[in-house]
């Protein structure tokens, strides 16, 4: 029997659709002179973000690296969520690849206080390392998925332009933030220079994330990619499938969003669970175990023996996402499972 997957958003296989046009998808060296595959999907993130431009890339950590190669200089400094993927899931890269030393800001909730961000500029010294970027996330995954509130975003785009700072917004999710809110892309976007996008997430393509700004970023960026070896030839094989789930699969993110807010609801049935079902605001659910006789490993495993699969962060908490791949039954599967685990 097929398990129930509910690691991630990122287990998603492309659909038959997705393949047809993965299939039929016109492509060239991307490298030697272009893809056109590559290129519409570019045009058409850029569009659905309201950037100048966007680079097609290979993954959302490399988006996110290319942003910061791409605003700084080896000894620069970089303001980030204490919790944001950056931080806690690239492992190091931000000083492995480009010399950065990294400020971290906020708690687990996924917030950034403005006056948080205010206090961890540096001044212009000759002692301090220079300020070169703040990053912010949206949706936040460590804080389950949550939306952070548009005029928190926007207080600390201000702090940081008024101080000159460039902002970079990881936005692997930011079609999630998008049709929680009901808040189009390009307003979220303003309140960033650099705007990262994974389609291999919710959108459902195996492959492929969109890093997007200013024509004169993008020209920097460019050159980060290809040091990076990010650059591909005939992408446009993959590309099609992150064209196909931009067009199709943003919508269906509501369905994905309310079947969490349905699998939070029944598990607060459940003896020895911790879970909030009104935090839960897109397609994450965070659940705490408590349990003298589990942690969120063993749970874990308990339930991959009755095909149904969550993920262990850290030893009290189990992560459980929605996508394109599950559905009620699954979730029915879910509950059923907790219950001969757990009695
Ligand atoms: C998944 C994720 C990324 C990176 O994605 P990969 O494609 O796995 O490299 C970046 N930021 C956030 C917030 C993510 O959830």
């Amino acid at each position: 029997m097929a398990q129930a997957d509910f690691r991630s958003d990122t287990v998603t296989r492309p659909s038959a659709a997705m393949r047809e046009a993965m299939v039929s998808a016109e492509v060239g060296d991307d490298v030697l002179d272009g893809d056109p595959t590559v290129a519409r999907l570019e045009q058409r993130g850029a569009a659905w973000l309201g950037m100048e431009r966007a680079l097609y890339v290979p993954s959302g950590t490399m988006a996110n690296q290319i942003a910061l190669g791409a605003w700084t200089r080896p000894g620069d400094e970089i303001v980030v969520q204490r919790w944001a993927h950056i931080t806690t899931y690239e492992a190091g890269a931000a000083g492995a690849l480009h010399g950065l030393q990294s400020l971290t800001v906020g708690d687990r909730s996924g917030r950034m206080a403005e006056h948080d961000v205010l206090a961890a500029l540096r001044p212009s010294y000759i002692h301090c390392p220079t300020t070169a970027l703040v990053c912010m996330e949206q949706t936040h995954n460590v804080a389950g998925g949550r939306v952070i509130p548009l005029e928190e975003m926007r207080a600390v785009a201000q702090v940081a332009r008024d101080a000159g700072v460039h902002v970079h917004l990881d936005g692997a999710r930011l079609a999630n933030a998008v049709v929680a809110s009901g808040i189009e892309a390009p307003v979220w976007t303003e309140t960033a220079d650099s705007v990262s996008l994974c389609l291999s997430k919710g959108l459902g393509a195996p492959v492929g994330s969109l890093i997007a700004g200013d024509a004169a970023f993008i020209d920097r960026a460019q050159l980060v990619r290809k040091r990076l070896g990010g650059w591909m030839r005939q992408a446009g094989v993959i590309a099609a499938a992150g064209l196909f789930g931009l067009e199709n699969n943003v919508g269906r993110l509501a369905d994905d969003h309310r079947l969490a807010r349905q699998l939070a609801q029944r598990l607060v049935a459940i003896d020895g669970l911790g879970v909030d079902p009104d935090g839960v605001e897109t397609n994450i659910v965070m659940v705490t175990v408590e349990r003298p006789d589990f942690d969120a490993s063993s749970l874990a495993a308990a339930l991959a023996e009755h095909g149904v699969l969550g993920l262990p962060m850290g030893s009290d908490t189990l992560r459980l996402m929605t996508h394109h791949d599950v559905g009620p039954d699954d979730v029915a599967r879910l509950e059923s499972a907790l219950h001969a685990v757990l009695g």
